[in-house]
């Protein structure tokens, strides 16, 4: 990733992709409290536009704030940002990554006065699942991690210190020849993919892990329930049970970087029939069209570039 062309949004200035560096005694690096966001821009007819762009700035400063960092930029600076580095990388699609760190002058956990800082970069990134299983669907398994419950990491933020857990989980599944992995909260209920909320269909309801159990506040996820209540369609976000999962009609993944991902094989359970199923197929379409600038309702998500 370090040796392209291009540039990296670094501190307020656009800076050369490969001049983008920081030094190793960067305190984030030792002690693992940095907050991130994964954003993704989409080509629609009209240009390039960035979806819910607000939502996940807001979401990144909330991240920031819940870890008392003082960020030395505002909203509509970051967005700003993030709209140049798409622009400046002339990228018609992409994925974003906007990250705030703690600088370097200080080691040890109590040091308060280091400079915070922050960055945004931008790559072509396709479907993170694979494009194979946005039509056939995934194969998931449970890992053996639990998530963090919401007392030991701080879950509704977005942080760098989060992520080793899910990338145990889906190292431990991966080995074994599954897509992605499934974590249980402290108490055994369902809490999410290693980088995804989860749904399941129901008789014609949806129905989705309360973010109670630690599951992240899903941007994707909460977009997701926005259709569904547009459409008439029941959510019930609650406790489920991973057996509840097993005799699910259909389910899928949600995440900025997994899209809507069909879920066809859970814990080598086939769920439904083991294909991509209706409501999935509607709610993904919509999502698509909706990324893409081709829905007039939720025009309001896009930021053009
Ligand atoms: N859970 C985790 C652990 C994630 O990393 C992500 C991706 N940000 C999500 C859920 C989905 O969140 P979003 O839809 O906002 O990308």
């Amino acid at each position: 990733m370090a040796e392209r062309d291009g540039f990296i949004w670094l501190d307020g200035q656009l800076v050369d992709w490969r001049e983008a560096k920081i030094h190793v005694l960067t305190h984030t690096l030792h002690y693992g409290m940095g907050v991130f966001e994964g954003v993704r821009a989409y080509e629609t007819a009209q240009g390039t536009a960035i979806f819910r762009l607000k939502e996940h700035t807001q979401r990144l400063l909330n991240s920031a704030k819940i870890f008392q960092m003082k960020v030395p930029f505002d909203l509509e600076t970051l967005m700003a940002a993030q709209c140049a580095v798409i622009r400046e990388n002339k990228l018609a699609s992409g994925y974003l990554r906007p990250i705030i760190w703690i600088g370097s002058e200080k080691m040890g956990i109590a040091a308060k006065n280091n400079t915070n800082h922050v960055a945004v970069a931008a790559w072509p990134w396709g479907a993170y699942l694979g494009e194979d299983g946005m039509t056939k669907g995934i194969r998931v398994k449970t890992s053996s991690f639990t998530h963090h419950q919401p007392n030991i990491t701080m879950c509704k933020a977005k942080a760098v210190g989060n992520y080793p857990v899910s990338i145990l989980a889906h190292q431990e599944v991966a080995a074994c020849g599954y897509d992605e992995a499934m974590l249980l909260d402290p108490h055994g209920f369902v809490c999410q993919g290693a980088g995804e909320n989860v749904f399941l269909v129901k008789n014609g309801e949806l129905h989705t892990p309360e973010l109670g159990g630690g599951g992240l506040d899903g941007i994707t996820r909460q977009t997701i329930i926005q259709f569904a209540k547009d459409l008439g369609i029941p959510v019930i976000e609650r406790r489920i049970t991973r057996d509840e999962f097993y005799i699910a009609d259909e389910a899928f993944f949600t995440g900025t970087a997994a899209e809507v991902t069909p879920i066809r094989e859970y814990d080598d359970r086939p769920i439904g029939t083991g294909v991509r199923g209706e409501m999935t197929a509607k709610l993904q379409q919509l999502f698509f069209d909706t990324v893409n600038g081709k829905n007039e309702t939720y025009k309001h998500w896009l930021t053009y570039v």
